[in-house]
């Protein structure tokens, strides 16, 4: 085993804080566990979802069920692993019946996300449907910038479709493949910048 980085260590330490805290009381009561983060300290992109669903409450790991399974086979199209990007989501407990995350759950979680990005500090933030693009990148119409990289104050967003919609809408499946597809020819872009 190698030794754990640096920013491996300051990822756990914020998980250890997440677990003793009480942040959506009603969310942790209903969860089975908490669902930090899965994948690469040192990774250039991380992805964030929206909230864990019901594998991933089992499990306590991220994007493991159908939208898990539908995006790990996208970063294979383009030569990755999960193992080579960082994955988490906005909310980190699993609302109720799948239920979307109410506003104030995501603002309740907003901070942990911060922290876990000046962390990361990724090359590349890719936001995986409209609940963790409006915490990010407030104001703007997923059906109008998916696919469009932007900068918005210390970051590098894409916003995409969120696999879970994609998956079973063939246009919108084929439109954040597309979408997807452009991820290394902007991670090299960024390089640039
Ligand atoms: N959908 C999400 O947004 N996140 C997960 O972890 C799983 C499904």
């Amino acid at each position: 085993m190698g030794t754990t980085s640096l920013k491996q260590q300051q990822l756990d330490a914020l998980k250890a804080r997440v677990e003793a805290s009480d942040i959506t009381p009603e969310l942790k009561e209903g969860a089975t566990q908490l669902v930090f983060a899965d994948g690469n300290a040192e990774a250039d992109i991380v992805f964030i979802g929206e909230a864990p669903g019901k594998r991933e409450d089992e499990q306590g790991i991220p994007f493991i069920g159908a939208a898990g399974k539908f995006l790990s086979e996208m970063l294979g199209l383009i030569n990755l692993k999960r193992e080579d990007v960082y994955i988490t989501n906005i909310v980190k407990y699993r609302p109720p019946n799948n239920r979307d995350p109410l506003p104030a759950e995501k603002e309740a979680w907003l901070p942990i996300l911060v922290e876990q990005l000046e962390i990361l500090r990724p090359k590349m933030i890719v936001t995986l449907g409209r609940h963790s693009m409006d915490v990010l990148l407030p104001g703007l119409k997923i059906s109008q910038v998916h696919g469009q990289p932007m900068q918005y104050r210390d970051h590098v967003y894409l916003p995409l479709f969120h696999p879970a919609a994609a998956l079973y809408n063939g246009g919108m499946r084929q439109t954040l493949i597309d979408d997807f597809m452009r991820i290394p020819t902007i991670l090299k872009q960024t390089n640039h910048i």
